[in-house]
Parts: structure tokens; C-alpha cells; sequence
């Protein structure tokens, strides 16, 4: 047998498990831009799981600063930002990002997850203690394990047990992770009492504000703004690749976190830097975001809409004003079926599944934009009606 042929045998022996387990996944193909309407795989539907919450994504002045951008410093930064690579844009972005969430500076990375890998593992390491929120993002969870540090994970917004292990877990450096909006269940986070409890016991935190930014807070830069804790909490991290409508991540803090990031964070360091074209959207977006802050309201309002009507059907939702809504449907093949049942009523929301949310709670995840229209929402309505009667949930 070749070496190709074994390999094979191999990987495919595992993905039967995979799929007889109910978590097989695959690519659907859109063929459009990420819009309340997209075409799947050759058919119009309504686009119900984008994270393009303000509908920037396809917006006009984000894709002609991106030209913009693109004709004037061309397509891409050629290396490392400590080799060749820190353009004008870089720096510039980083002062809006800086403004925009209130901190001394800010330090753009090339995504969220590669943001959250570097720093934790360059803030952390042997002998520290990582104190993570059981729903963490994946990219905490991974950052956790690069680091080597200990890592003690907390029941979910569970204070007391955070607390207890506050006060008995022990070490050099100490830092509390948490996302500020959870990614699958669009909950908060209760910050305030985070920090609290971070300043009684020393240690340091960072909010991941991956879902926050754009969506929470009087100018929309997330759970921190919101909660009126921008002095307070020393690392804010987020991306720019959902409200925002581009792609890439930051962290904002002080000169000095920034200096130790550049010094010590490995996928900052030995990667190529984010192209032009993305910095130019991201300041575009900071800018278009500030001057209509319709957008946000226009969000809110709509998952308004979709959370009552949802709950007037019987399904179990719950949501605290965040662009995430979760229908938990519990099993896998289940909530495969409803989403199966939903795209053929036109409306697509991706079941997730575990190893993305703990076993049991699978769910379809949808998410609002400020750009569906009355029409997108009543149509998505009356799918979730007819799939949850078709398939005794509700
Ligand atoms: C999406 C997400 C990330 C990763 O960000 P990317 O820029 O997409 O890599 C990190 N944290 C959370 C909470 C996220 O939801």
C-alpha cells in the first residue's frame, strides 16, 4: 500500500466516526457577498448566521477604501511588521482602534484567534494560572494550552466558584479570560464583578470583545464601554472581522503591553502583517460606525423582533440584547435536520455542534444584521414555524 493510500485509510476510518457521532462537517458554497440575501449553492435564501452584524461587509465605502487602499500602498505588507512590514496603515489603525476603546494604544494582530493565542501564551506561561470561563472562544482555550501555564476553568458566570478559586489557586502572574459576549450563546459576561473580583485578588483579565464590538456600549466599542469599565480592565482584545465588516484583530491596553506584545508575542512576530486593503476597511469601518449609530440601533431592533416572535412560537430562547440569538435544540442530528428543514424553507442558519458547544445543547445559532429588512425577518419567522412544526419542536 503507498504512503498516500494508508494516509488516507486512515484519516477516513476517523471520519466515519465523525459522522456516525452527528459531527460531520463540510463547506456550502456562497456565491455572493455576505448580505441579509445570499445565493447558496445556486438558490437565494436568507442569510440568518453571518457575523456581519452591521451589515458592513458589502458597504460601499469599505469596499472603496479597500481599492483605495490597494492602489495606493498595493496588496501586501511582504513580511513581519519587525522586518519589513509596518506600513503608514498600521499605525494609523492602531491610533483609531486606540480612540475608538479608550486606551493608550493598540496592537493589531492578523485575526481574533491568532490574537488570543499570542497574547495569552506571551502573558502566561509555566507556573501561572489561567482562570477561563468554561465557554471560552476556542482560541482562549488553545492560547491556555500554548502558554503551559495551569489552567483552571470556572463553571460559566459562576462568581463564587471564580472566587474560590481565586483565592486558592496560586502563582507568579495570574490572569482571568473571558469573552464579553459568549460566541454560541450571546450571553454577557458579568464584568463588573469580574473585575471586582480581579482587583481583591490581583490577578489581571482580558475581555475578548470578539462579539461585543460593534453591538454593545454607547459607541459600540463593546462590554467594556458598556459596563463603564474602560479603566479598569487592562487588555481588551476584539476583531475586525465581524461587526466591522473586514478582517483582523487588536488589543488595546497600554504602551507597555503593546512594547511586551511586540517583544513576545510569537504570532505577532513571525507572521506576515495584515495587507493594506483590510487596515483601510477596519479605519473606514470605525469611522462609518461613529456616524451612524442608526445601525446599531437598527440591530436591536430587529433582534427584538426575531427573539419575540420566536418566543410567541413556543421555541426556548433567551437573549440579553446581544446579535446572537441561540435556539438550543439539544441533540445533533436533530438540530442538522432543523437546519436541513430551514434551508429548504429558504432561510440559512448552520447548526453547531460539540466539540463547538458542550454535548446536548446543540443548537442553530442565528444572528441578526442591521440590514435584514422587515421582509428577510417575517420570511425567517415563518421558516423557524414551519421547520419546528415539521419536526415536533414546537
Ligand atoms: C470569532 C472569534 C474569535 C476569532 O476571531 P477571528 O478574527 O475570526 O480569528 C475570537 N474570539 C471570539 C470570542 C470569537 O467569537
Amino acid at each position: 500500500m503507498g504512503l498516500r493510500k494508508e494516509l488516507d485509510t486512515s484519516l477516513s476510518q476517523e471520519l466515519t466516526a465523525i459522522k456516525s457521532a452527528g459531527r460531520y462537517r463540510f463547506l456550502r458554497n456562497i456565491e455572493t457577498a455576505q448580505s441579509p440575501r445570499v445565493t447558496l449553492d445556486g438558490r437565494e435564501v436568507v442569510l440568518m448566521c453571518s457575523n456581519n452584524y452591521l451589515g458592513l461587509a458589502n458597504h460601499p465605502r469599505l469596499t472603496e477604501a479597500a481599492k483605495k487602499a490597494i492602489d495606493c500602498y498595493g496588496t501586501s505588507a511582504s513580511a513581519s511588521r519587525l522586518v519589513s512590514g509596518t506600513m503608514t496603515l498600521h499605525k494609523k489603525l492602531e491610533e483609531a482602534i486606540a480612540k475608538f476603546k479608550g486606551t493608550e494604544t493598540a496592537l493589531i494582530f492578523n485575526c481574533g484567534y491568532m490574537a488570543n493565542v499570542g497574547i495569552i501564551s506571551s502573558l502566561l506561561g509555566p507556573g501561572d494560572v489561567a482562570f477561563s470561563d468554561e465557554l471560552n472562544h476556542a482560541s482562549i482555550i488553545d492560547g491556555c494550552r500554548l502558554s503551559r501555564a495551569k489552567v483552571v476553568v470556572f463553571p460559566h458566570k459562576d462568581m463564587n466558584a471564580l472566587e474560590n478559586l481565586l483565592r486558592n489557586e496560586k502563582g507568579r502572574r495570574r490572569m482571568i479570560l473571558v469573552d464579553g459576549v459568549f460566541s454560541m450563546d450571546g450571553d454577557i459576561a458579568p464584568l463588573p464583578e469580574m473585575v471586582e473580583l480581579a482587583e481583591k485578588y490581583g490577578a489581571w483579565i482580558m475581555v475578548d470583545e470578539a462579539h461585543a464590538t460593534g453591538v454593545l456600549g454607547e459607541r459600540g466599542a463593546g462590554t467594556v464601554e458598556y459596563f463603564g469599565l474602560t479603566k479598569r480592565v487592562p487588555i481588551q482584545m476584539g476583531t475586525l472581522g465581524k461587526a466591522l465588516g473586514g478582517f483582523g484583530a487588536y488589543i488595546a491596553g497600554s504602551k507597555i503591553l503593546r512594547e511586551y506584545l511586540i517583544n513576545k508575542a510569537r504570532s505577532f512576530i513571525f507572521t506576515t502583517a495584515l495587507p493594506p486593503a483590510d487596515m483601510a476597511v477596519a479605519l473606514e469601518a470605525i469611522r462609518l460606525m461613529q456616524e451612524e449609530p442608526e445601525r446599531r440601533q437598527r440591530l436591536h431592533h430587529n433582534v427584538k423582533i426575531f427573539v419575540d416572535g420566536l418566543s410567541s412560537m413556543g421555541f426556548d430562547v433567551t437573549n440579553q440584547g446581544t446579535a446572537v440569538v441561540p435556539v438550543i435544540i439539544g441533540p445533533e442530528d436533530k438540530t442538522m435536520q432543523m437546519s436541513e428543514m430551514l434551508l429548504k424553507h429558504g432561510v440559512f442558519v448552520a447548526g453547531i455542534r460539540p466539540p463547538t458547544v458542550p454535548p446536548g445543547t446543540s443548537r442553530l445559532r442565528v444572528t441578526l444584521m442591521a440590514t435584514h429588512t422587515e421582509e428577510d425577518l417575517s420570511l425567517a419567522l415563518d421558516a423557524f414555524a414551519q421547520a419546528g412544526k415539521e419536526l415536533g419542536l414546537i
